[in-house]
């Protein structure tokens, strides 16, 4: 039986495990990234590790999540992650270089490689062919430590490409056709794998919006095969040496395959407040909007910005649409500015942003209240944009460009006969912005910056033989990492300060929940479906940890977010019968009286309700591996007892 292409780097990256679905495995880690909103704590944790130099082949550092520099606290950070970047062994994306993903599939990303990055959009690499995961700080500091990281062998899903879009479709039509399909839950636990001849119709960052947005999925990663398109790319990259062809074999085997016939779609909007909550242009049209902004790393590729300047050329936007406009790296920021495009855009009426998250994490650019906001970004949980009633729409650059000029949902094709825009020959390259870190003889002089607002690792401790506690918030399904710990322009700059940041935990669902809990000393979350989707906010585990949450008892979790949990220590655990939800409220006193036996023995673990009288048999879904590290009291005490 042959292999497809995910399972073929699986197998190439391979330390411990088996390759069956369902299983642990544990996998050899080329590359690390991380961001500045997550990379913070992901370096404190990697020095408290105390290992001098990474032993990755390459760890990139990027600074683009918040670069509003408001206050002291955001320049703070930088200058610690650059520090620790110099000192450890990884290399330093300066602020103004662009955002993570892109700047990473440009410049560093490598087909057949391992990348797993403190970021949930990581798959984006998979548009090179790369295994490209989003995980947790901790785990990128493992991996950056030469531990391994470790997943469910996942299933792997086909979505066979067929046809050739039609002029003013693009791919981001083609990832929300998909997400209409398999929903914001559909990808868990699977991997999915791009295939059939419409995949040659599509450039390398045509396939990268399409991987990065598989992460709206829920799925493991998303990835295209690495072709004669992907070997263009690099060259064009000047860096073709790192080309390697990698394709599934054509006997493997698939748990699902889906079939989308490129030539069939139109352009979809992703509408208020789901990605899969889609709809076409078409029955939208007409609708009055307030703002549109283009960025992200989902859409603000060289292409994805020369369609919306050859369509913004020569006219003005709509009056009382605000149209914002963030490229998605210096290198295409540069290569706008040197071709006239940039200037098309300025004399359209676009207010252009620095190379950065910007607006799709909420520093700056909120949408007016009630405001209809066009987006090109991958997300549009309720709040993310900063404006509580703010009514978020995601849809294609193109989509978006049309829009803003007429102040109302437009559909591109109106536009009759698309400009044919390509990729260039040669890329603009000067990475000027990327600081190599200082050689190891060098390493013991380099001193770590460490401001007031760098905090420690919150406390832990090795699992008790029994917990009580309350319940300190009661939530229903589809919680995400924004309702648990919101972004935004006051919150994001206290990231590396968990006693300050967790004051905000949860304030979106229930302002009083930080004091609550701290008052209670010792807590218990209880939630529905599909808790801790979106992101891989590592923050959202370690404010409630800071607070002293010990479990999270829900109907099901997202796949970061529960192994976030269990890296903090805090039992992941879930209704045996759903049902039993409603036999606990808010406040109720609960206890687990065996839990440390009954996790070590890896049996159900019995919640009493001690308010109630009623019992509630919940399960907690481990490995040997994750069982260790939740009895251990989380994964940084786990790896110093094992290291
Ligand atoms: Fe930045 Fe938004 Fe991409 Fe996250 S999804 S990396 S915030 S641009």
């Amino acid at each position: 039986m042959g292999y497809t292409i995910a399972q073929k780097i699986i197998k190439e990256h391979l330390v411990c495990g088996e390759m069956v679905v369902g299983n642990d495995i544990g996998l050899r880690i080329d590359q690390t990234l991380t961001q500045d909103a997550t990379g913070t704590m992901a370096y404190i944790e990697y020095e408290a590790m105390g290992i001098p130099r990474v032993k990755t082949e390459k760890s990139v550092a990027y600074i683009d999540h918040n670069t509003l520099q408001t206050g002291f606290e955001n320049a703070d950070d930088h200058r610690f992650i650059q520090s620790v970047c110099k000192k450890h062994g990884i290399y330093f994306s300066r602020p103004g270089n662009g955002i993570c993903h892109q700047v990473h599939l440009e410049r560093f990303g490598k087909p057949g490689k391992t990348l797993i990055g403190s970021d949930s959009h990581t798959p984006t690499g998979g548009g090179i062919g790369m295994l490209a995961i989003g995980a947790g700080g901790l785990d990128v500091a493992v991996a950056m430590g030469g531990g391994a990281y470790y997943i469910t062998m996942p299933k792997m899903v086909r979505v066979n490409l067929t046809g050739k879009l039609s002029p003013w479709v693009s791919a981001k039509d083609i990832i929300l056709a998909v997400l209409r399909v398999m929903s914001v839950k559909g990808g868990v636990g699977k991997i999915v794998e791009y295939g059939g001849e419409g995949v040659k119709t599509l450039t390398v960052p045509e396939r990268a919006t399409i991987t990065n947005m598989g992460a709206e999925l829920g799925a493991t990663t998303s990835v295209f095969p690495s072709d004669e398109i992907t070997r263009e790319f690099l060259k064009a990259q000047g860096r073709e040496e790192d080309y390697t062809e990698l394709s599934a074999d054509a006997d493997a085997v698939y748990d699902e395959v889906i079939e989308i016939n490129l030539s069939e779609l139109e352009p979809l909007a992703a509408c208020p407040h789901s990605p899969d909550n889609v709809k076409p242009i078409s029955e939208l049209e007409g609708q009055k909007i307030d703002q549109v902004c283009i960025g992200s790393c989902t859409n603000s590729s060289y292409l994805d910005l020369m369609r919306v300047a050859h369509i913004l050329k020569g006219k003005t936007v709509a009056d009382g649409v605000s149209l914002a406009i963030a490229p998605g790296s210096k290198q295409v920021f540069n290569m706008l500015a040197m071709n006239g495009a940039l200037a098309d855009m300025i004399a359209a009426g676009a207010r252009i942003l620095e190379s950065a998250c910007g607006p799709c994490i909420g520093m700056g650019q909120s949408p007016n209240s009630k405001g209809i906001s066009l987006r090109t970004f991958n997300r549009n949980f309720e709040g993310r944009s900063g404006t509580a009633d703010g009514q978020i729409y995601l849809v294609s650059p193109e989509t978006a460009a049309v829009s803003a000029l007429a102040g109302v949902f437009t559909d591109p094709r109106k536009l009759g006969p698309a400009a044919e825009i390509e990729l260039p020959e040669k890329f603009l390259i000067n990475d000027n912005m990327v600081i190599a870190p200082a050689p190891v003889e060098e390493m013991d002089n380099v001193e770590i910056l460490r401001g007031p607002n760098i905090k420690e690792y919150p406390k832990t401790s090795p699992l008790t033989d029994s917990i009580e506690a309350s319940c300190s918030l009661k939530v229903g399904d589809n919680i995400t990492t924004d309702h648990i710990m919101p972004a935004g322009a006051k919150i994001l700059p206290l990231r590396s300060n968990i006693p300050a940041i967790s004051q905000h935990c949860f304030t979106v669902c229930d302002k009083e929940f930080p004091e609550r809990a701290k008052t209670l000393g010792k807590s218990i979350i209880v939630g529905g479906e599909n808790y801790g989707q979106g992101s891989s906010r590592e923050h959202a585990a370690l404010a409630p940890l800071f607070l002293g949450v010990k479990a999270v008892l829900v109907k099901s979790f997202a796949r970061i977010h529960k192994s976030n949990l269990i890296n903090a220590g805090i039992l992941p655990l879930t209704f045996q019968n759903p049902a039993d939800y409603d036999k606990i409220k808010l406040g109720d006193m609960l206890e687990l009286p065996n839990v440390k036996k009954e996790i070590a023995d890896g049996s159900a673990v019995t919640v009493v309700n001690k308010t109630t009288g009623e019992t509630v048999i919940a399960d907690c879904e481990l490995s040997d591996r994750t069982r260790a590290i939740i009895l251990a009291g989380g994964l940084l005490d786990y790896t110093k007892e094992n290291s």
